[in-house]
């Protein structure tokens, strides 16, 4: 009989497993649940919760194969579509950001062109969209799924939890308070106030374009800069993005893709490193860091000082001229640095050199003591996060441009900040001010979720009771658990594997995520459900 395989959310994880499945050589039968109306979009690509002025930070470039490439799916569009979402049809390139909403369009296409390749195959797929699952029932005769309305009757082989982005509920959001750009603001009418943001990264920054959006319009000059045109009636507008640090992401920097293998940070040095135990670990591994950039650039390595830096101290060295300088000139002028690079296709060899070194990096973190983890945490962490969250060009062209229209500020709070919010608004005192808003959104974005948070009571049970407090995952990410038959239940939800793995966010995660979980009959058929429990 087929095997009876359930996914639960169709965003890019989900699809990219679907990806993977159909080439099974024996027919399955596989469920599809979304909750929303549409299948294979994705959270931050869906009309629901993004603008066609929301930039994407990944290029055709770097998205994982799919049927079709998101350069050549575009090209195969009429060019009016293109330019209806301010694409240019005849600059087109595969290093260019386009809307989000544009590459939700590619997702859903790419979904559907995997459904036709699916059946040609012999699969059979149900989908059911605007289906919420609440509930995962495991047992002797296989995982039974509750949706609102009902224990379903299906009883399947697998079930993969590909569900993605959790925010908090629209109930928890008020007239004067979001806690998440994603909970109602997009919907909402935001009077021109004085509107305060938490966070200075990508969500802190779609928040502010939605509600920039509805007071105003940005108008392109001749010489590619971008100008903000308040509308009549919205000048007691202003936004204030804040942070501890206060500083803006850096711009979307040039650099070869696929990624040339590192000459220092190899995997023979860190299984090395690894095979030597935990003492001393994270210092073993930031001298390799210190090496490769060394190598690399050594120019920079020398400026910065970055031979007498330590795992401890070095965020404030790469922060420290950030730090310095007012937010917005220094964005202005990373913006030209990087135009110019892109121009001239040069790579800078430190940027270039942490971006290839930040998985390496996280795939060793499972060897680390606690006490190493939480120096890592407090320091090399936020250098990876600031350098690959970089953001594209147009997004800083945008910031600058309500800068100089007077209506955005970014705000440094410093680490002992006070936040009060009322029915009438938000207070933060920090560094002796005291700073008011009429409308507070908080924006700091995806939190790593515990056994705690999970939405399906049965499963969330089953985990607390085995003493998971966070989901722990096989190689095919088939949950630990001992009470679970192995590769049952699949985790390929992002916010309960970050924990383990911090930097497991983005389109390249979902792939390399789905693309294992798909991967039937390897790991999950074979292995003893007693191994898989020792593996833990
Ligand atoms: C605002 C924002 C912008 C981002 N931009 C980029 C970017 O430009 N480039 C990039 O590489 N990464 C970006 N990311 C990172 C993002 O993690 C990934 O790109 C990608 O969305 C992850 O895919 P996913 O399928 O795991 O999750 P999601 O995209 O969140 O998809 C999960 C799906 O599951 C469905 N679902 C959830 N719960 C249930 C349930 N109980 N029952 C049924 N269905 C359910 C949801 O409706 C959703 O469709 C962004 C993230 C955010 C928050």
């Amino acid at each position: 009989m087929a095997q009876h395989i359930a996914i639960v959310g169709m965003g890019p994880t989900g699809i990219y497993t679907l990806q993977r499945l159909i080439e099974h050589p024996d027919p399955l039968s596989i469920s599809v649940f979304e909750t929303g109306a549409q299948a294979g979009i994705g959270m931050p690509y869906s009309a629901d919760t993004c603008r066609k002025s929301m930039l994407a930070n990944i290029a055709s470039i770097e998205i994982p194969p799919l049927p079709q490439s998101y350069l050549g799916w575009m090209r195969g569009l009429p060019k009016a579509i293109l330019r209806g979402f301010g694409v240019d049809p005849d600059t087109l390139d595969d290093r260019e950001f386009t809307p989000r909403l544009l590459l939700g369009q590619y997702f859903r296409s790419q979904f559907i062109e995997l459904l036709h390749r699916a059946e040609a195959r012999g699969h059979v797929i149900h989908i059911h969209e605007e289906t919420t699952i609440t509930d995962v029932i495991p047992g002797e005769e296989g995982v039974r799924l509750a949706d609102a309305v009902a224990l379903r009757e299906e009883r399947f082989d697998r079930v993969i939890l590909s569900t993605g982005h959790v925010w908090p509920g629209d109930e928890d959001a008020t007239d004067t308070y979001y806690p998440s750009p994603w909970t109602g603001l997009f919907d909402a009418e935001i009077a021109a106030a004085r509107i305060g943001i938490m966070g200075t990264s990508l969500s802190s920054i779609d928040a502010a374009m939605a509600v920039a959006g509805q007071h105003g319009v940005f108008t392109r000059g001749p010489d590619r800069s971008l100008s903000f045109d308040l509308a009549e009636g919205s000048e007691a507008l202003t936004i204030a993005m804040m942070s501890r640090s206060g500083i803006l992401p850096e711009a979307d920097f040039f650099c070869p893709i696929p990624y040339e293998p590192l000459s220092v940070m190899t995997d023979e040095a860190l299984n090395a490193l690894r095979a030597k135990g935990k003492r001393g670990l994270l210092d073993a591994v930031f001298a390799l860091f210190q090496a490769e950039i060394a190598a690399d650039d050594p120019d920079w390595a020398r400026e910065v000082g970055l031979q007498s830096a330590t795992a401890d101290d070095i965020a404030e060295l790469y922060f420290a001229d950030r730090l310095r300088r007012d937010p917005f000139r220094w964005a202005a002028c990373n913006l030209a640095e990087v135009e110019q690079n892109k121009a001239q296709q040069r790579t800078v060899g430190w940027r270039y050199a942490i971006l290839r070194m930040h998985e390496k990096i996280e795939a060793m973190l499972p060897d680390f003591s606690d006490e190493d983890r939480a120096r890592f945490d407090a320091g090399l962490k936020r250098v990876f996060v600031d350098n690959y969250a970089a953001i594209p060009s147009e997004t800083i062209r945008r910031l600058l441009a309500l800068r100089d229209a007077g209506i955005l500020q970014v705000l440094r709070l410093g680490s002992d900040y006070e936040s009060e919010t009322g029915n009438d608004g938000t207070t933060i005192i920090a560094e002796g001010y005291a700073h008011r808003f009429d409308l507070f959104i908080d924006a700091r974005g995806q939190r790593a979720m515990t056994s705690a948070d999970l939405p399906f009571p049965t499963l969330k049970g089953l985990l607390l009771d085995a003493g998971c407090d966070v989901p722990r995952v096989a190689d095919d990410y088939s949950l630990l658990l001992p009470d679970l038959a192995p590769g049952q239940v699949a985790m390929g939800a992002i916010p309960y594997l970050m924990h383990d793995r911090p930097f497991v966010q983005g389109i390249t995660a979902a792939a390399e995520i789905g693309r294992a979980i798909g991967q039937l009959g390897g790991a999950t058929n074979h292995r003893h459900r007693a191994n898989y429990w020792l593996a833990a």
